[in-house]
């Protein structure tokens, strides 16, 4: 029996693998020069392998199609996935958040064991390859057509990835081929995306990195997602592990993109967290003591990063020359109020192009959930982010590959 995988991604090699070991004959078809281009910039080139939490915490993590994911999670889970790669020659290691890194810190040493294992289970790989075309004649595959000619086949695994970061081969290839074979596409969207934001003078703070904020994204007043860690301001606005996660949620929210425009989306930063009002407050006066005699922009140095400083100082309207000693406590409650509650209006997502992964894709509705086989084209199955499902940061992403891949494969 003879198996095409379209795609070399870690959906693509994760499934041409398990369909080796099945015992069939496969071979892997990459458009690009290289597999894994993708996978070579997760987690900063780090590789966020999978996540070690238990499934309720899956699922929990899966805001695209989750339910679609559980019969592929029990049948090939976040712990067969670290047996895996131990087995395959990679070592892990678990850190915080219960996200799984390859102890080697690198990305490329996954891409590597994983090329071993396809050599050692014999599947043909050809790069630069880029498939055109699923043959089926009579609702039966015959094969698949490449830029080089046509390859016979009985089974086709589909795993071409979404739309996002497409310098990496993901270009929504995959999509065309299965509306041709009749499925339907959901809208494909970049989630975990960073975010604009209508104030300009956000410009300033570029490059200026927060950990431990928290921040609050509000739809006229109801709070529609909250979340704590670190954040990156941009040239545009927003961006970073806790921003891109309320991308992924805010997302889904009714008629987002209208309520951006209508200015209806604030994003609210307390820089600090930890300390209520009062004890803000209490700090603020301990540091105004020790700076009585400098100027308000020159007394904030042991609270804020330097970068934020001149932004703090213009927001809260207070001469920046006004000597410490001289704030009144009127001002010292706008300094609060500010450092508590920062507010930005979100304007839009950023492109699809700089998501780091694609909400939308081929419809559930048509894939069974226990096979990831087509429900309208027998022989023909998915994997990975080709299927309309989506996850937030952390691992759980890759580990939507392999366990799609899995079944797939089976
Ligand atoms: C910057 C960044 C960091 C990330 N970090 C993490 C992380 O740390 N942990 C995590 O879980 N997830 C992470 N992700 C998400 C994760 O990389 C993806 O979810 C995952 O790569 C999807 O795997 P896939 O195999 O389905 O698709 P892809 O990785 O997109 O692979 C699809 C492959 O198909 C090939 N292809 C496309 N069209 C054709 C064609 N016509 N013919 C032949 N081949 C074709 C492409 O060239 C590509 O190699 C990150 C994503 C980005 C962008």
């Amino acid at each position: 029996m003879k198996v095409i995988v379209i795609g070399g991604g870690p959906a693509g090699m994760m499934a041409a693998i398990m369909a080796a070991r099945n015992g069939y004959e496969v071979t892997l078809l990459e458009k690009m020069r290289s597999l894994g281009r993708k996978l070579s910039i997760t987690g900063k080139g780090r590789c966020n392998i999978t996540n070690a939490s238990d499934m309720d915490e899956f699922i929990k993590n899966v805001p695209g199609n989750p339910k679609f994911l559980y019969s592929a999670f029990s049948q090939f889970t976040n712990i067969d996935a670290i047996n895996f790669f131990n087995e395959i020659g990679v070592k892990t290691k678990v850190e915080r958040g219960n996200r799984v890194f390859p102890v080697s810190d690198n990305a490329l040493e996954v891409i590597d064991k994983l090329k071993k294992e396809l050599e050692n289970r014999k599947v043909k790989v050809y790069v630069n390859t880029e498939v055109e075309e699923i043959v089926v004649k009579n609702s039966k595959i015959e094969g698949v057509r490449t830029k080089k000619g046509t390859l016979e086949c009985d089974k086709v695994i589909l795993a071409t990835g979404g739309k996002s970061y497409p310098t990496t081969g993901s270009t929504g290839d995959g999509y065309v081929f299965a509306q041709k074979l009749g499925h339907t596409i959901i809208e494909p969207k970049g989630s975990l995306v960073p975010l604009e934001v209508f104030e300009n003078d956000i410009k300033e703070l570029q490059g200026l990195s927060l950990k431990n904020v928290s921040v609050k994204f509000i739809d006229s007043e109801k709070i529609i997602y909250e979340d704590f860690g670190e954040m990156l301001f941009t040239h545009f606005g927003v961006s970073g592990p806790i921003i891109l996660s309320g991308s992924a949620q805010i997302l889904r929210n009714k008629n987002i993109v209208e309520k951006m425009n209508n200015r209806k989306i604030k994003l609210s930063i307390d820089l600090k967290p930890a300390l209520t009002y009062e004890m803000l407050d209490a700090r603020l006066i301990r540091d105004f003591e020790k700076y009585s005699k400098k100027q308000f922009k020159n007394s904030l140095n042991d609270l804020l990063p330097s970068k934020l400083i001149p932004y703090v100082v213009k927001k809260t309207e207070i001469a920046e020359y006004k000597v410490v000693d001289q704030i009144t406590k009127k001002e010292r409650q706008d300094i609060i109020n500010l450092l508590k509650n920062m507010k930005f209006t979100i304007k839009k997502f950023r492109p699809i192009e700089e998501a780091i992964v694609t909400a939308g894709g081929v419809s559930t509705k048509e894939i069974n959930s226990s096979t990831m086989e087509s429900k309208l084209v027998s022989g023909l199955f998915f994997a990975g982010e080709v299927i309309d499902v989506d996850a937030y940061t952390g691992g759980f992403n890759l580990q939507i590959a392999y366990s799609t891949a899995y079944v797939a494969a089976k």
